[in-house]
């Protein structure tokens, strides 16, 4: 199947052949025809299936057919988002998506962190909305945004939502909207509190599903493991740097501290390193992602907070510098690498006495690794 046959607009499809996309991916191949019918949907799908085009494109097919109306308030899609990292890579999606359309179609993303003004007076005209709750009804509050034009509601990585505790300012925003509209609803997994949001939310919605949670079906994650004692993991990495001929490397960690803090010992060392975690201020974070992407800094150390928002196309390095806490993190760490066809290794660091916390992983994870005893090892 390619894009031709999904019915889009010649503009549309222009965009997505300037994007670089051949050919839809399985999400994008189920969710664009249903969504363009205007049924509402339950996508069941990881980062990296390229489920943020599955929405943006056919909610552009939407509103392209829209006559060009007054400049207004009144976003005519509402595009929810956990965090700052995702709301701008999403923007950056609709953007590149939007291009050169018949009619101008303007996007936006609005998230707390930065000052309120400049987003006031740029909501202005805007038709697609990208947002996180808490700055949203700050901006409706103020009177920069009218929700009660909203046609089509996006609920993207819903289970984050839920769990960074979204639940009330999720309520209050859908609350602001008009009740007759479309609900897209995405999410990595499917878990209890989800299918409650599903059930008061959604109206017969098509449930698609791509991958279970932890069955890696592409394959297209090499795993690798090394047993390792905390004070080797940074010759260790340093080492895996150098073999490896790492030139983009995602490192992942438990604490804001501890990533400072590897960053700074990575830069002593002489490798272009950065911290990127909740306690840095947004210009900070989005300077380090520039930088990152752009190939300035070689090695990005994070935190799993910002790990949901960071899209980098073909991320070939990950190291779990420090094991997640849950197999739901492990999966969306190494999620961002092998991304949407492309193959990417992902390093696993586990001490001896993590062991067996490993293994509940790996067996959730329905994959086996083969670990190297990093003792063996010269470096
Ligand atoms: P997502 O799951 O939306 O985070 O997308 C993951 C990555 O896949 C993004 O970097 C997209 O640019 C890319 N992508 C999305 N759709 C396609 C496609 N049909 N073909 C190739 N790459 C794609």
């Amino acid at each position: 199947m390619s894009f031709a046959d999904l019915s889009l607009h010649p503009a549309i499809l222009a965009n997505i052949a300037a994007a670089g996309y051949s050919s839809p991916t399985p999400i994008q191949r189920q969710a664009i025809p249903t969504i363009c019918k205007g049924r509402d949907i339950l996508g069941i799908a990881k980062t990296g299936s390229g489920k943020t085009a599955s929405f943006v494109l056919p909610i552009l097919q939407q509103l392209i057919g829209h006559s060009q109306q007054e400049k207004n308030r009144q976003p005519k899609a509402l595009i929810l988002v956990p965090t700052r990292e995702l709301a701008m890579q999403v923007s950056e999606v609709a953007k590149s998506l939007s291009n050169q359309l018949p009619r101008h179609m303007s996007s936006m993303a609005v998230y707390g962190g930065v000052s309120i003004n400049p987003q006031m007076k740029a909501l202005y005209g805007v038709e697609i909305l990208i947002a996180t709750p808490g700055r949203l009804l700050d901006l409706q509050r103020s009177n920069a945004v009218d929700l009660s034009k909203v046609q089509i509601l996006v609920l993207d990585e819903a289970d984050k939502l839920l769990n960074l505790g979204f639940k009330e300012e999720m309520e209050e925003v859908i609350s602001l909207l008009p009740d007759s509209r479309q609900n897209l609803l995405f999410s990595a997994t499917l878990t209890d509190q989800l299918e409650s949001l599903n059930r008061v939310l959604l109206s017969d919605p098509q449930v698609i599903k791509i991958a279970e949670e932890g069955e890696d079906t592409e394959q297209l994650i090499n795993l690798s493991g090394y047993f390792v004692s905390d004070d080797r993991k940074g010759p260790l990495l340093r080492h895996l740097i150098k073999e490896l001929k790492m030139k983009q490397v995602l490192v992942f960690v438990s604490s804001g501290a501890k990533a400072d803090r590897i960053a700074n010992k990575l830069y002593k060392n002489g490798i272009e390193a950065q911290a990127i975690h909740g306690k840095k201020s947004q210009g900070a974070r989005t300077r380090a992602l520039q930088d990152f992407k752009s190939g300035a800094v070689q090695v990005l150390v994070a935190t799993d907070l910002i790990s949901r928002g960071i899209d980098i196309n073909a991320l070939p390095f990950v190291v779990n510098y420090e094991l997640p806490r849950s197999p739901r993190d492990f999966v969306h760490r190494v999620g961002r690498t092998g991304r949407a066809g492309d193959t990417g290794l992902a390093i696993t660091f586990v001490t001896r006495d993590e062991t067996h916390h490993f293994k509940v992983i790996l067996k959730k994870m329905k994959r086996y690794m083969d670990m190297v005893d990093s003792t063996q090892l010269e470096f």
